[in-house]
């Protein structure tokens, strides 16, 4: 076994890799805190001066339009930057809380140390965001990182890679590329952290090689994310909000609305709304609002998935060009293959229900989603929503756009993953959070030594 190991040149490599961000680490240049500004300031530098290649990267990997990526990648990107050097000396600064009375005289406070050398694994949707807006947390908490992007942008892949390996010390800050084969290469090394975005399948695998280390590990993964359109709710503005929400990057998105539970009094109504909405926003990859499908096994297992008898509107596709039109399933039940697994493309499948009970009912027969919608002005409706549904993050009344408040974390529960992140989250996220006590010399009850009567018992519990 570890003959085999020693001669993996892949391992070999990624091994000395992780070595040499240990050593950088335990030289201490990353605590103080005026190193790590001195690193985000630079990465902004170097994001904002790389802009162009950026775009034509994305554009060329799936047709994702200038417009699109600044809006969902490095708009948010440049903001958790801004975030982070505006904020991190407040952060990192221990964070006071009270002493209870049987430490008196002492204080307590809360000390942020960083991990020591992180792993971040990408996922393709969204590869600058879901790459680098971690490798920010990370970097804003003090540890070395190991960035591996998803391999099927092989373009955003590649510059994100020139960019950092150009730009930083291996030690610090590196990117690795690679497929299956670096991946679990880079999983068999030991990591104080390791930070995955991609489906609960893989985050299984991660959590296991993370496992004989007990490394810390957040696993941002995805669901099928159900939105509720109740009864009373202004059908016009609820799916003009949802329809917006449904196609952003052709469906390729983990808080995408996967299904829509529809009350059936306004079902019709919703539908041919639906309808309008999609026609307006008339979109295709040539006008810059969608993009293409990533690869053609995504483009046949999403394909596969429409139903033709079930289709209320579109149903096209276009395998040489990757392109599947949006489309409107309807009559769906739990049983239908669309119902099996996360959509994670432009098809928006629609059932009805009668009560609350039953649309509830359904969404908690399958596993808890990464997000929750609900549409209704309802005060009951809305209170049963938050109490009884399980979500990782979610919006009553839109859809997706909780995402776009840093001052919300962001992050899954059970199948959809498991840590948060996003601004300061992020810096927690990336750090040990210490809880220490400190004490003075000067004074020693005797409270606390053996041999207590009932009555010094009775005190301990008080002042505890
Ligand atoms: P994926 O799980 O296939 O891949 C993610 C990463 O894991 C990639 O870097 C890939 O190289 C690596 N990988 C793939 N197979 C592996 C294996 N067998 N062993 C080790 N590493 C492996 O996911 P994806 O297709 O890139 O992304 C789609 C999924 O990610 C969807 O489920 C979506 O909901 C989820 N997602 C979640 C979020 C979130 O923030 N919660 C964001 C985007 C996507």
């Amino acid at each position: 076994m570890t003959a085999q190991t020693e001669t993996n040149p892949v391992e070999d490599t990624i091994r000395a890799a992780v070595e040499q961000q240990r050593a950088f680490f335990r030289t201490k240049a990353t605590l103080p805190i005026e190193f790590r500004l001195e690193q985000l300031k630079k990465f902004d530098r170097l994001i904002r001066a790389h802009e162009e290649e950026l775009y034509d990267a994305i554009y060329s990997d799936f047709g994702k339009s200038r417009h699109h990526t600044q809006l969902t990648e490095l708009f948010p990107l440049f903001e958790e930057l801004e975030l982070a050097i505006k904020h991190l000396k407040d952060w990192a600064k221990p964070r006071k809380v009270a002493t209870n009375l049987l430490n008196q005289p002492g204080k307590s406070y809360i000390v942020a140390e960083p991990l020591g050398t992180t792993l971040v694994i990408g996922a393709w949707n969204f590869p600058y965001n879901l790459s680098l807006i971690p490798v920010v947390g990370s970097m804003m908490a003090g540890n070395t990182t190991v960035l591996k992007p998803s391999e099927l942008p092989a373009e955003t892949s590649r510059i994100m890679a020139r960019i950092i390996n150009e730009n930083f010390d291996p030690g610090y800050l590196r990117v690795i590329e690679g497929a299956i084969p670096e991946t679990t290469a880079l999983l068999n090394q030991r990591w104080d952290k390791i930070f995955f975005t991609g489906s609960p399948q893989v985050g299984r695998i991660v959590n296991q090689a993370a496992a004989p280390h007990l490394t810390n590990v957040t696993l941002e993964l995805g669901g099928k994310n159900p939105a509720i359109i109740a009864k009373d709710a202004p059908v016009d503005v609820s799916v003009k909000r949802l329809i917006w929400a449904k196609f952003i990057n052709s469906g390729q998105l983990c808080l995408t609305p996967d299904y829509v539970l529809v009350h059936k009094s306004i079902k019709n109504k919703v539908l041919e709304r639906m309808v309008h909405e999609i026609e307006k926003h008339d979109y295709s990859v040539e006008r810059g609002n969608f993009t293409r499908i990533i690869n053609e096994r995504n483009f046949d297992r999403v394909a596969g998935l429409i139903d033709p008898e079930k289709v209320y509107y579109g149903g096209a596709s276009d395998r040489a060009e990757r392109v599947i039109q949006p489309t409107i399933v309807h009559n769906v039940s739990l049983d239908d293959p669309i119902m099996q697994d996360e959509i994670f493309g432009p098809i928006i499948a629609v059932l009805e229900y009668d009560t609350l009970d039953e649309a509830f009912d359904i969404v908690r027969q399958l596993e808890k989603p990464l997000a929750g919608y609900l549409f209704s002005h309802d005060r009951e409706t809305k209170a049963r929503f938050l109490a009884e549904i399980p979500f990782g993050s979610g919006a009553i009344n839109d859809a997706v756009m909780q995402n776009t408040n840093s001052n919300l974390p962001f992050g899954g529960v059970g199948n959809s993953g498991m840590g948060r992140y996003h601004g300061e989250y992020s810096f927690e996220c990336f750090s040990h959070m210490k809880p220490v006590l400190e004490k003075i010399f000067d004074f020693e009850p005797n409270l606390k030594y053996y041999g207590h009567s009932d009555r010094q018992l009775k005190l301990i519990r008080k002042l505890g």
